[in-house]
């Protein structure tokens, strides 16, 4: 019977590799995992101070199978780098939104909603189930923001494009809950 197991082995691996070169099926690629990631966490310059830092755990993920799409719904909402932070004005209990202004006392709003909306469309175009987005920002936020009164602190709360995709059954993760992914 063991014999019988060798044969069939030995046989199916001849005949795959008749069909498909074995150099072929080590250089396959494996399907690759889309993810939505903040642009600013893959060291692109968008963030409103212009700085630069990058997330070393998300620059790993391509090599674990993930395909990263970058977005910076701020910057394709059209605003520039750098640019006067900005903050959720909520009300209540925060879980509503009104509108969203800068430290200039500037209603940014629009450029907000459309830099997500901007995402939202990346992530269908890519099939996107998932995203990667920076935890505490007015637009990426998925547990925190700062509460609108431009003073560092920090509520509970989710930004602008993370609601949206949200909305939309796309799970949102932030760059503190890799291992969720
Ligand atoms: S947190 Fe989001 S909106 Fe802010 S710089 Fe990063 S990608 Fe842009």
């Amino acid at each position: 019977m063991f014999s019988e197991w060798v044969m069939i082995v030995i046989y199916w691996s001849d005949s795959l590799s008749s069909i498909i070169p074995l150099s072929n099926l080590t250089n396959m690629k494996r399907p690759q995992i889309p993810l939505l990631v903040s642009a600013c966490l893959v060291g692109e310059a968008v963030r409103y101070d212009g700085k630069v830092l990058p997330h070393s755990g998300i620059a790993e993920l391509p090599s674990q199978g993930y395909e990263l799409f970058a977005i910076c719904p701020e910057v394709a909402g059209g605003l520039p780098v750098p640019r006067a932070a900005a903050e959720i004005c909520t009300v209540g209990d925060g879980s509503s939104c009104c509108c969203v202004r800068n430290s200039l006392g500037e209603d940014v709003t629009a450029q907000f909603n459309k830099g997500a909306a901007a995402a939202l469309v990346l992530a269908t175009a890519k099939c996107v189930t998932t995203a990667i987005l920076k935890e505490g920002s007015p637009s990426c936020g998925s547990g925190e923001v700062y509460d609108g009164s431009f003073s560092s602190r920090r509520v509970a709360g989710r930004g602008i494009t993370t609601r949206l995709l949200q909305a939309h059954g796309i799970r949102v993760l932030s760059e503190q809950a890799l291992d969720k992914l």
